[in-house]
């Protein structure tokens, strides 16, 4: 058997848990001469990266052409060993290698009919706690209060995540005492129980100092981490910011490459790292990023914020340490989460079962990628 085809395929959407925003991911489908499919995915983001990716993807092909997709690492030496001028570091030619490494396994356990969980060794839990993470966007923050708190209190969530400075006309992450008192309603709202974390936006821009001032205040309502409160470079900034607080501090979500995360969990910074298998490499880089979480005694948190692709990848590495927290879903119904699959991911009561069918464990529906074809 071998690998007769690939396609790359960027595709654009509607996303209800950012405003309403368009958003816009690579697709990747790979399928053997004895017609087994997999599915990979870039989190690309904007369309010009995600029609970036795709002629990257393209020009790369041949190198998995004629290929046994069993020969997986080997492939992705190859991919390395072809691509080492514009993936060092990682930028588009690592969202590339990424969605191609995340269709392998899929590819992989659907020819040997097992779970990539199973591929991986085992999931330690059958199922992993899950929280409703979004961004608020209404002026009304009253309307947040009870849009988040309704989460918890009726659909079941474990705990909440919200960005702050996203679009829309909440306007979060600019008045401090602002912020707080919609940190203390939150609270009130979600319970004593319930996960609690808040996430910088890239767009605000906070002072250490301002930094400082927040963390400290939201953990007075019981904060599980603040995420990304600094931008990733400024290590300095997070030593003066840890130095001043309790709560866990989250950051690695826009690293691309495993040494990357080598450099990150070196300067000890992150308590919670962030980690994207559709942009830092795949399930093979989530394995290897995962060994230095573990290495380190701090957490895996998979930053699952696109398609139903990288939910089942996120799900399969997150069950397989016991350094993971819990897992992230967007609330509002979405259509690379709803529409994209033939069952799509759902919490009960507040958990998330890790997917038992072979490969990812989702059967993608073709009409509906070829609907959210970027054209
Ligand atoms: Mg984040």
């Amino acid at each position: 058997m071998t690998i007769v085809r690939v396609d790359a395929i960027p595709v654009a959407y509607t996303e209800p848990n950012d405003c309403g925003s368009t958003r816009s991911l690579l697709l990747c489908r790979l399928e053997t001469s004895d017609g087994v499919v997999g599915w990979g995915e870039a989190i690309t983001q904007f369309p010009e990266a995600s029609r970036s990716a795709a002629v990257l993807m393209e020009g790369i092909a041949d190198t998995l052409i004629g290929r046994d997709p069993l020969d997986h690492l080997a492939i992705l030496a190859d991919l390395h060993k072809r691509s080492w001028w514009y993936t060092y570091g990682g930028g588009i030619g690592a969202f590339v290698v990424s969605a191609l490494d995340i269709a392998l396994w899929d590819l992989r356990g659907k020819v040997l009919g097992v779970p990539v969980s199973t591929l991986l060794g085992g999931a330690l839990r059958r199922e992993l706690p899950v929280i409703a993470s979004t961004h608020a966007f209404n002026a009304s923050l009253d309307f947040e209060v009870q849009r988040h708190g309704a989460y918890v209190k009726n659909d079941g969530y474990k705990g909440i995540k919200i960005g702050m400075g996203k679009r829309g006309e909440a306007h979060l992450g600019y008045e401090i005492a602002r912020d707080v008192a919609f940190v203390a309603d939150l609270r009130e709202a979600i319970g004593p129980d319930a996960i609690l974390i808040m996430d910088r936006g890239q767009s605000l821009v906070w002072s250490v100092a301002d930094a400082i001032r927040r963390t400290r205040a939201f953990d007075e309502y019981q904060l599980a981490w603040m995420e990304e409160p600094l931008e990733p470079y400024d290590v300095e900034g997070f030593r003066r910011l840890r130095s001043q607080v309790t709560c866990l501090i989250g950051t690695g979500e826009r690293e691309f490459t495993v040494r990357g995360y080598q450099r990150l969990l070196g300067e000890g910074i992150s308590d919670v790292v962030g980690f994207d298998p559709a942009r830092a490499g795949g399930i093979t880089g989530g394995l290897e990023v995962i060994k230095l979480v573990e290495a380190a005694n701090v957490w895996f948190n998979a930053h699952a914020w696109s398609s139903a692709i990288t939910t089942a990848a996120s799900i399969a590495l997150s069950a397989s340490t016991s350094r993971c927290l819990l897992f992230e879903m967007k609330p509002l119904a979405n259509p690379m989460q709803n529409e994209l699959v033939t069952s799509p991911f759902v919490q009960r009561d507040g958990f998330m079962e890790v997917p038992t069918g072979p490969g990812l464990g989702i059967e993608v529906i073709e009409s509906v990628v070829e609907h959210y074809r970027l054209r």
